[in-house]
């Protein structure tokens, strides 16, 4: 078989052992709505450290369900990043309410916690903060922030699975929503554990995960103690507007394997980061995000910033070399929905505007042998070297 020498910026580590687990649900009475969700919602919660999560269909799906469970509507603004996947903001607009962007830390990425309350009007209902690229928020005083003001933090973490934070010299696992009142999480390929499609909800609200699992399902319960009439044993009844946002069986037990398996990925996937830290330290006219104290980033992504140093012609030279490099991500005020819809102008945001012009994600998922990381390395310092002489 011909080794493909094409190096992805990220990809899922599928084993036997998952093989196994998905194949056996092959082969049980449930495809969907069967045991196995429950079984991965329970190892997901107790890794987490939260009482409850709920799994969707996407990440996506997972951050509709938590802004329609905060309540968010029409009329109401949230809070969020710009620098970020698009779904993020969607999920304001699908309820109706407008999303409201806050400019980044330039040396994270991360919202700029201490650009908030200058953001914040009558109608901000919640804030929305990506963890991004897998390093903690300044959830310490996003939580304070939200406190004062009565607004509901959802954390976006489909970049943080197995990332932790320091408040107050205690360590805080995401996802135990310490400081939010959910937490959602990507099953996505190239995120930290694969499912597929998938996405999950944490939360320590029992009213918040009983909405969520009634959302997921078209908002119907079959609970006698919640209807408010009962015609007879095939009653059900539908008491909100839901969906279909349902992870199947088959899903569910490929998540449950592959979170066997996080801790190594994260391990592996820090391991990773060191090494590229440690290689591009020498190099002035590139950098890697800052790593603030008090956080431990589970790399999702590992991104460069280029100084000095044209970004366009830097990409292409990699590309050219079977790096598969890529930009995560472009500002979402820039995307045409967003100008047509809410003419956000980029002078509001000069430090997500230099980030994005500097940005570079370079290859980095569990799987890559010391070998693929090697030769990134040379190929990123070499490309830098040609650029320059
Ligand atoms: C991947 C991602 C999502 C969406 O997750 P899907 O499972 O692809 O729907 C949301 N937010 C961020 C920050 C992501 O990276």
């Amino acid at each position: 078989m011909k080794q493909d020498d094409f190096i992805p910026y990220g990809r899922q580590s599928i084993d036997e052992e998952d093989i196994r687990a998905v194949v056996s649900v092959l082969k049980s009475d449930w495809l969907t709505q069967g045991p196995a969700v429950e079984q991965f919602e329970k190892e997901f919660a107790a890794y987490c450290g939260a009482r409850h999560a709920v799994a969707v269909s996407s990440g996506t799906a997972a951050l509709h369900l938590a802004a329609i469970a905060a309540g968010f509507a029409q009329g109401d603004q949230v809070i969020t990043t710009p620098i970020t996947f698009v779904a993020t903001a969607n999920s304001i607009v699908y309820t109706g309410a407008e999303p409201v962007f806050v400019d980044v830390e330039p040396e994270t990425a991360c919202i700029d916690a201490g650009l908030i309350r200058q953001n914040i009007s009558g109608s901000t209902r919640g804030i929305i903060p990506v963890h991004f690229a897998g390093q903690p928020c300044d959830m310490e005083t996003i939580y304070s922030i939200a406190n004062e003001n009565d607004l509901v933090i959802i954390e976006d973490a489909a970049h943080a699975m197995g990332a932790e934070y320091r408040v107050k010299r205690r360590w805080y696992r995401v996802g135990a929503c310490a400081h939010s009142d959910m937490t959602i999480f990507s099953l996505h390929p190239v995120k930290h554990i694969a499912a597929g499609e998938g996405g999950v909800i944490t939360t320590n609200r029992e009213s918040l995960a009983e909405q969520l699992r009634m959302l997921r399902s078209h908002g119907i319960t079959r609970d006698v103690s919640r209807m408010s009439s009962n015609h007879g044993p095939w009653w059900y009844e539908m008491q909100s507007l839901g969906y279909n946002y349902r992870l199947t069986d088959i899903q569910s037990a490929l998540a449950k394997s592959q979170l066997k398996k996080l801790d190594n990925f994260v391990t592996r996937r820090r391991k990773i980061a060191r090494m590229y830290d440690e290689a591009f330290s020498q190099e002035p006219m590139i950098a890697p995000l800052v790593q603030k104290p008090g956080t431990r980033s589970s790399f999702h992504i590992y991104v460069l910033l280029c100084r000095r140093l044209d970004r366009k012609e830097f990409f292409q030279r990699l590309r050219t070399r079977d790096i598969g490099v890529n930009v995560h991500y472009i500002p979402i005020y820039q995307q045409p929905y967003y100008r047509r819809r809410y003419s956000v102008l980029p002078d509001n945001f000069p430090c997500s505007e230099s980030y994005y012009n500097n940005a570079i994600t370079i290859p980095l998922y569990p799987s890559m042998s010391d070998m693929q990381v090697k030769k990134v390395i040379d190929i990123v310092l070499s490309a830098v070297r040609d650029m320059v002489s």
